[in-house]
């Protein structure tokens, strides 16, 4: 029989956790999204005010957290290189902080507790494709490392406190999602790409595009989210989720270049640090465990994201500045702005 429960969503503003919302919302259930709104946003959000099972709380989760609730979803943390490599410490103090509080929530109402984790615990994998035994090949002291061991700390927090408090938890190893209500100036690639082609600047790829990515469109794994959390509890090991069709970063270019019909030109930009040149989860323990797989073809996606896209650019909404620009000396590049009017070349 259904049974409504109250569930905390941390990061619930941004990208992914706007989406998790409505599905849950939509099964009944009354939400919590807890949000400090560093990179979420609350006009991903806007459409549940007033909804009578939706509260937003206002709060940092490097703070304990005070809620009573019966399930909790882990999402806080900026997912951009560009956004988690601002403010690195913050990012490791969300990662680490972050799960020690959201832990002892979970802890105190015997909630059942789901990570967010992610495919940058392998590094710049080794093994290929990526299998959730495979420990990484992680640099412990590069630009990317406030994520990347921010996350593997995190992991390691969530299974210590199922081995020693008995806390029943989920961890999901996510590989790169996309879709609408990302932002503008999100900096990952996807988004990229897509206001740049829309706008008609340069699409800049970094490197010479070789590395490789796996992209997941966002309904897929919000539907992957959700069986996770409500499988068996002895399914206990972390499982990857994302879409295995893998691509270049340059087929990506041109596919975006294509579906826009646009004129931009492709520039090549230096490659960040530790970027890693492959990446394709082997997702057959989600497809065992969860009778999970994504369904939703990359050119499907980008369809319904460039549409996205396109309606916000036609709107001159406001935005950040497009940091486009990998870090690759700690600089600091989001900077306050009015996003142009949507400029086919
Ligand atoms: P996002 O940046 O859109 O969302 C993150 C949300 O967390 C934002 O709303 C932000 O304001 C909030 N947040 C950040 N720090 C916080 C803090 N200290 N306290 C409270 N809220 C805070 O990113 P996303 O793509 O939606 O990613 C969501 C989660 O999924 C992240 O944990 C990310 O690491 C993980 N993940 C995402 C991807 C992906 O491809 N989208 C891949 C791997 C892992
Ligand atoms: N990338 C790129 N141009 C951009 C943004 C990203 O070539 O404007 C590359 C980036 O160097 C990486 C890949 O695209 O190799 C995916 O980057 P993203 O930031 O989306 O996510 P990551 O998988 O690196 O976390």
């Amino acid at each position: 029989m259904f049974r409504s429960k109250r569930i905390l969503v941390t990061g619930g503003a941004g990208f992914l956790g706007s989406f998790l919302c409505d599905s849950l919302l939509a099964d009944g259930h009354e939400v919590i999204c807890l949000d400090n709104f560093h990179t979420g946003s609350r006009s991903n959000v806007q459409h549940l005010h007033g909804h009578p099972r939706f509260e937003i709380m206002r709060h940092d989760v490097t703070v304990p957290i005070h809620a009573e609730v019966d399930e909790i979803f882990n999402l806080a943390c900026p997912a951009s290189p560009v956004h988690y490599q601002t403010d690195p410490v913050q990012t490791v103090k969300t990662n680490v902080h972050g799960a020690i509080n959201v832990l002892e929530l979970a802890r105190r109402l015997k909630a059942k507790i789901f990570q967010a984790s992610t495919s940058e615990v392998y590094g710049n994998p080794l093994v290929h494709p990526q299998v959730e035994s495979y420990a990484g090949n992680v640099n412990p002291i590069g630009h990317r490392a406030c994520y990347d061991e921010g996350k593997r700390c995190a992991e390691t927090l969530f299974f210590d406190y199922h081995r020693q408090y008995g806390v029943k938890i989920r961890v999901a190893r996510i590989f790169n999602t996309y879709g609408p209500r990302m932002l503008p100036d999100d900096g990952r690639v996807v988004s990229n790409f897509i206001v740049q082609a829309l706008r008609g600047d340069p699409i800049t790829i970094y490197g010479q595009g070789q590395q490789t990515r796996s992209f997941c469109f966002v309904d897929d794994l919000i539907r992957g989210f959700r069986a996770l959390m409500d499988a068996p509890d002895d399914v206990l090991l972390p499982i990857n989720l994302g879409n295995p069709s893998e691509f270049t970063i340059l087929q990506l270019a041109e596919l975006v270049i294509e579906m826009t019909g646009s004129r931009s030109r492709v520039v090549f930009n230096p490659l960040p640090q530790d970027d890693p040149e492959q990446r394709k989860p082997d997702i057959s323990r989600a497809a065992s465990q969860l009778g999970w797989a994504p369904t939703v073809p990359l050119r499907d996606g980008l369809a319904q994201t460039v549409a996205y896209f396109d309606r916000m650019l036609s709107q001159r909404v406001p935005t950040h500045v497009a940091a486009s620009v990998p870090i690759q000396s700690g600089a600091r590049l989001l900077a306050g702005g009015f996003a142009a009017t949507r400029g086919l070349a």
